[in-house]
């Protein structure tokens, strides 16, 4: 089994096998560019080693054997007491996790070699020392897990006992004190000395990042991103190359684009005579890469040149991290860069533009999610709002919220249901929860690179980063800014676009790309990369797609929205929001009726105010079908709750009031009263049950319809009947329905559909005899997941489905995506039964699935004619069943 490979065998197509950073290496090797020489040991081993908790066999001896090529090909010995060759070992996986793995540095140092280190680097002693003991501090911390605060500790005595804030005034003989100091510590927590066999420190190390694949941040951070948890990681020995050899070393990170707006230049930051591991900290401010020119052109013109190369040769974003040793540029990562969703969508179209990928690549290269963080709103800002900082714009949004400076702090009040602001000088891997749990970030430390940022993009969370006008004071619960004090409770917002900081609550407004989708911005007309490039691919999308999107609106407002959307009709109307509001009592008087006298006066009440709603709706629709749902919940739900009503009677009754009317109603709600009421009188049971509620609903379908013909108006409505589990239970309900549609249209033209909904798993696996009577069919996949897996759709998130996740026994939760495996086959074999009985039979889903991005590409699979989702999701849907195309 092979489980090493040197750089030169491996390429970028191999990330399942050797990680994103090793396939990339091999990539960048094969390209003939400057890569430190190291080999990858496979994410097979890890996986193996994680399975035992032994390395595998065989791994032992490929090591070896590559140490061996390594050594032979760079001339020097690993430890080497004269001149050692010294090596990373750095985790990879196949998907990036900034920060969440581990990385060592400097393996092979030793008490010896740090003297031949020193000889090697022209009689650098501060340099071979300080590279000592960040060999032990960064060691000691991963692989044997003591803890870091200890070395820091021992850090900062060192620099007051010297009278400096700044690591570079500790000299050589400062270093070899921390050195022993760091060995004490290790001794302390370890209870053995730091190990001096360069071979042993190889192997703990590559031990140690393997287990870092399963560390408690990892883990949340593979779950947020919906990572599996099984693929292991990578272990990349790469021979070390120093930035922090003088002036004339450094090292860097950079972008081949903006990855915030997409924008083309040079983006990126430097920071002479330093370890890459101090940028991505964001320790010490960077400077921008520009200025690298003025430092060594030469360098700067090989990395721009490098750039371009690699942007061409992956055709895309590109982010790098490099090192230049006294004046030598060595590439030490490169991968498809992460970017904020304009960014995406503006690169799209550019490389389009560029001639590198064509529409249908663009169309690939972007997603319905980030589509929906463009749609977020922005902030509405007036003369009244100035900003007190300003910081990078490290990950767009508009975030207002109460300030916290802890992560457990943050976790707590968004547990109260705040919104929060996690605001820290920098964060690190141990933010995580805090950041999962705030609204945005704020940062006083770090560039476009920091933990921070990288992981706040990751996340699409409002960040603002580096704004180092304000002073961070996390034990006080207080920052400064602009002489004024921010206390934790105070309320900041922050503009991830722009960078900028504001005290209190900034109202917000639409986002551009909505403005445009609601047609108030011309894309042909006005100077915004961003609304062209989303214009130009959401037009393409359109042409390729074959599913249709519909919309679910009830209002004539939520439609006409939905229509300027690009909704193609609606797909459920709930007509029992129709039931809401002044018009409860019609309906309570229609539930308490005593005699068919009363029944029938209430439903003729009712009968024009939903006419009245549908006109409304078909109007905005003009031309577009429109699926009415007949009412579904079970009308207890439009009654006052049990215990309210028996506590308001037993009051009245006490004052001796008089409470006849409250008595009667509250008779009918203990009559009603259901445990299950899911299970219960509900959907086409109501329907059968009381005589003329149905047939009050078809009737104003039905009337409103002419009327719009008779206005010159094309409505075209779809009776859709709810919960049917048998098709007995639709030729009742459609018996009746037709009749009605018969007698009210007459000869005005207008045509009435009828279906039913498929969300009953026994209507699903008996698709073939409803189909018989029904004209389409709509998967209410909320339903049929409650009903297909027995989960209770109102109880369950909160209640247990953290545990299901953790467990991962599903990574996402059924009800916003859907089960293929399950729920997905109910909707499988409909749709073919259902086809097979009625050739051309009309399927959608109307479902919350509609609308999400996974789910969509299932719908295409399985033949829909479409889908039916909220408004706002529609241009979502819209994008993703053209990427279900292409
Ligand atoms: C469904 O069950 O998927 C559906 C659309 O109906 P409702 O959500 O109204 O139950
Ligand atoms: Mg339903």
């Amino acid at each position: 089994h092979k489980y090493v490979y040197d750089f030169s065998e491996g390429n970028k197509d191999l990330k399942d096998l050797l990680g994103g950073k090793g396939a990339n290496l091999a990539e960048m090797t094969n390209l003939g560019l400057p890569v430190p020489p190291g080999f990858t040991i496979t994410t097979e081993a890890c996986k193996a080693y994680l399975a035992t908790g032994q390395q595998p066999d065989g791994l032992a001896g490929q090591i070896e054997a590559h140490l061996e090529s390594l050594e032979r090909a760079m001339g020097k010995r690993l430890g080497d007491p004269q001149d050692p060759l010294l090596v990373s070992v750095r985790s990879g996986a196949k998907f990036s996790m900034p920060g969440m793995m581990e990385t060592v540095l400097n393996v092979g140092l030793n008490d010896q070699s740090v003297v031949g280190l020193s000889a090697q680097a022209g009689g650098n002693d501060r340099f071979a020392w300080d590279s000592y003991r960040r060999l032990i501090q960064m060691f000691g911390k991963t692989v044997c897990e003591v803890p870091g605060e200890e070395f820091e500790h021992a850090l900062d005595e060192a620099k007051s006992a010297k009278g400096t804030h700044n690591d570079l005034d500790l000299d050589a003989d400062d270093l070899r004190g921390l050195v022993d100091a760091y060995k004490k510590i290790f001794l302390k927590h370890t209870g053995r000395e730091f190990p001096q066999q360069p071979r042993e420190q190889l192997d703990l190390a590559i031990r140690a990042v393997f287990e870092s694949w399963n560390a408690e941040r990892a883990i949340l951070y593979r779950r947020q991103e919906r990572i599996p948890t099984d693929l292991g990681t990578a272990v990349n020995v790469v021979t070390m190359v120093f930035g922090n050899l003088g002036p004339d070393s450094g090292t860097g990170v950079a972008f081949t684009r903006d990855p915030a707006s997409g924008a083309q230049g040079i983006y990126g930051d430097y920071l002479a005579n330093a370890q890459g591991e101090d940028v991505v900290a964001g320790i010490r401010n960077t400077v921008p890469l520009q200025e690298l020119e003025q430092l060594d052109k030469t360098s700067y013109d090989q990395l721009l040149g490098i750039m371009a190369r690699l942007e061409e040769h992956y055709k895309d974003l590109c982010d790098i991290e490099f090192t230049i040793e006294r004046g030598k540029l060595w590439m030490l990562q490169t991968r498809v860069g992460k970017r904020t969703a304009a960014a995406a969508f503006v690169i799209a179209g550019q490389l389009v533009d560029e001639g590198l990928i064509d529409l249908d690549e663009a169309l690939h290269r972007v997603n319905g999610a980030q589509l929906a963080q463009l749609m977020f709103p922005r902030f509405q800002l007036d003369h009244e709002f100035q900003p007190v900082a300003k910081g990078i714009g490290a990950s767009p949004g508009a975030a207002s919220g109460t300030v916290v400076f802890t992560s457990a702090r943050a976790v707590e009040m968004a547990a109260e249901g705040k919104s929060v602001i996690l605001v820290r000088r920098e964060t690190n891997p141990d933010d995580l929860n805090g950041m999962i749990a705030a609204q945005g970030i704020l940062t006083s430390r770090g560039g476009k690179t920091s933990h921070a940022a990288v992981v706040a993009r990751g996340m699409g969370k409002t960040c603002v980063s580096g704004a180092d006008e304000i002073e961070v004071n996390v034990p006080a619960k207080r920052f400064t800014v602009a002489g004024q004090t921010v206390n934790e409770g105070d309320v900041v917002s922050i503009d991830g676009t722009t960078g900028k900081v504001y005290l209190g609550e900034v109202p917000v407004m639409p986002s551009e790309v909505v403005q445009y989708f609601e047609g108030s911005l011309d894309p042909e007309h006005i100077d915004n990369a961003l609304v062209r490039a989303v214009h130009r691919i959401m037009t393409h999308a359109d042409g390729k797609r074959r599913l249709a999107v519909r919309t679910n609106a009830d209002t004539g407002a939520d439609a006409a929205r939905a229509r300027r959307f690009g909704a193609e009709g609606i797909g459920l109307c709930r007509t029992e929001h129709m039931f809401l509001g002044d018009r409860r009592e019609l309906v309570e008087r229609l539930i308490l009726a005593r005699a068919p006298g009363e029944r029938e006066a209430a439903l003729e009440a009712l009968l024009p105010l939903q006419r009245a709603d549908f006109e409304e709706i078909f109007r905005e629709m003009d031309g577009l079908p429109v699926t009415v749902r007949l009412i579904d919940p079970p009308l207890h739900e439009f009654l006052p709750p049990l215990e309210q009503l028996a506590v308001n009677v037993a009051v009245a009754q006490e004052r001796g009031e008089d409470v006849a009317k409250e008595e009667a109603l509250l008779a009918a709600v203990r009559r009603m009263h259901e445990e299950n009421p899911m299970l219960g009188l509900r959907g086409v049971r109501l329907g059968l049950v009381i005589p003329g509620l149905f047939a009050m609903q078809v009737r104003a379908i039905a009337e409103a319809a002419v009327a719009c013909a008779r206005g010159g108006g094309v409505a075209k409505p779809e009776i859709m009947v709810p919960l049917v589990g048998a098709v007995q239970e639709l030729e009742t309900v459609r018996a009746e329905a037709e009749k009605i549609i018969a007698e009210v249209v007459g000869d005005s033209g207008v045509e009435v559909l009828i279906g039913t909904m498929i969300e009953v798993p026994r209507a699903a696996l008996t698709a073939g005899q409803i189909a018989e009577a029904a004209e389409f069919f709509s998967f209410g996949t909320n339903d049929l997941t409650q009903m297909g897996w027995g989960f209770s759709r109102d109880d369950v998130e909160g209640a247990f489905f953290w545990r299901y996740l953790e467990l991962g026994i599903f990574g996402i939760s059924p009800f916003e995506s859907i089960d293929r495996d399950g729920v997905g086959r109910l909707v499988r074999i409909a749709a073919e039964e259902g086809r097979a009985a009625r050739p051309g039979l009309k399927l959608g889903v109307c479902g919350e699935h509609g609308g999400d991005p996974d789910s969509v590409h299932f719908f295409h699979e399985v033949g829909l004619d479409y889908v039916s989702c909220s408004p706002f999701r529609v241009p979502v849907a819209r994008l993703e069943a053209g990427r279900a195309v292409v």
